[in-house]
């Protein structure tokens, strides 16, 4: 079982500059906590060729309320669920109606 994390930074597959020269995540973004080897999901950074950005917060990433979320191409749902996404923000649910 995944421990809470309060408050995480980012681990992504790949990484774009802003205009003020800064590294950003892009790609797949994962939420990672600064100080570990791994995800929130539980995927070795080495291993996995993720890349670290501990000055950017999970936050700023989501693509439904981030600043920093313009090259996002994915959340990890994993990752999502283990930093407890807020229940008015469900950018990822798929709507399958059952009776
Ligand atoms: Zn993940």
């Amino acid at each position: 079982m995944a421990k809470k994390v309060a408050r995480a930074a980012v681990a992504a597959s790949s990484r774009w500059t802003d205009p003020d020269g800064i590294r950003m995540p892009a790609g797949e973004v994962h939420a990672w906590e600064r100080g570990t080897n791994q995800t929130v999901c539980g995927l070795p950074l080495s291993r996995a060729e993720l890349q670290r950005f501990p000055h950017v917060d999970w936050q700023d990433v989501q693509p439904a309320t981030g600043r920093h979320a313009d090259e996002v191409g994915r959340v990890c749902p994993r990752c999502a669920a283990g930093m407890g996404a807020r229940r008015d923000e469900r950018p990822w649910t798929r709507r399958d109606p059952r009776p």
